[in-house]
């Protein structure tokens, strides 16, 4: 008898979105300037919408780690999003990474965030994730601020090499941070040949073949037995989003290439594995045993 089929029934993966518009992306803000942010036309509202009606047709529930820019602008999108069924989560206020501000400057963009959503949602807001998975070696007082702001996890890390973030030292699944005490779930990864690979969304998941996708989800379920964490954003389901100009080769084949992929994916992804809300998944009774995991700076290295 086969029995990884049967195995996945049981294993629940987490659906995350960041709700940010395609102006507010790192691989832009060298050709963007965040004064001229209201200058764009705005798309993450309707994109956001269009996210929502996909799991509805699928009867999934996600996480929305939503930007407190995007919640002052558009408090109904954010109440919309909660009576759907879905958690409201934290992406900060304007998107800063943590490396390009102070440790007081992200007490306030996180505190201010969570209470914003907090009155939107009518909700405690227990999660967070870091603008462009900036907690890295150099800013790991994150976690202590954020368990004092009241967040319960965050899930701010990807233990991958990459030119914007990535800590490949860190730990492939949920654990305790040591000295704070918050639970930090990273993005999915497959360990293959002695490194850890992106299987977690974003851009790999436009860039790469949905079936490579497919066989790693599979592996980490079925092989490690472990529920994985899959992200993505409002801006990737919209090919029509305007074109931004002066951006790099690099750059525009990260944020451009196969938007019109992401949709019809995202639907396959969906029919293929169980997906719900982080704290569903991971906040549970009966899932307090991850491993307290001290994050040393100079073991983590920067990249
Ligand atoms: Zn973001």
């Amino acid at each position: 008898m086969n029995v990884a089929p049967q195995q996945l029934e049981f294993i629940t993966n987490a659906m995350t979105v960041d709700v940010e518009d395609y102006f507010q992306v790192a691989a832009f803000e060298k050709c963007i300037r965040r004064e001229d942010w209201p200058h764009w036309p705005v798309r993450v509202e309707r994109n956001t919408r269009t996210v929502l009606e996909l799991f509805e047709r699928h009867g999934v529930h996600a996480t929305f780690f939503v930007l407190g820019w995007v919640a002052e602008r558009y408090p109904a999108l954010v109440r919309d999003i909660g009576s759907a069924g879905h958690e409201i989560a934290s992406h900060g206020f304007g998107h800063e990474r943590l490396t390009n501000i102070s440790r007081s400057e992200f007490r306030d963009s996180i505190t201010r965030t969570k209470l914003l959503l907090e009155d939107l949602a009518g909700t405690p807001v227990y999660g967070y994730r870091a603008p462009s998975y900036s907690i890295g070696p150099t800013t790991l007082w994150a976690h202590e601020e954020l368990r004092e702001a009241g967040y319960r996890y965050s899930s701010s890390i990807v233990p991958i090499h990459h030119d914007l973030y990535g800590m490949p030292a860190a730990p492939r699944f949920a654990f305790y941070v040591e000295d704070s005490g918050l639970l930090e779930i990273p993005v999915t990864t497959v360990r293959r040949w002695g490194h850890n690979w992106p299987c977690g969304g974003g851009g790999y998941f436009r860039l790469l073949p949905y079936a490579l996708f497919k066989r790693g989800l599979h592996r980490v379920n079925c092989h490690e037995q472990s529920s994985g964490v899959f992200y993505f954003h409002p801006w990737e389901v919209d090919p029509q989003q305007p074109r931004v100009p002066g951006v790099t080769l690099k750059n525009r084949v990260r944020h451009y290439l196969n938007l019109t992929r992401t949709a019809p994916r995202l639907e396959r992804l969906v029919r293929d594995f169980h997906f719900d809300r982080m704290d569903r998944v991971f906040l549970a009774p009966g899932h307090a045993d991850y491993p307290v995991v001290a994050l040393q700076a100079a073991e983590l290295g920067a990249h």
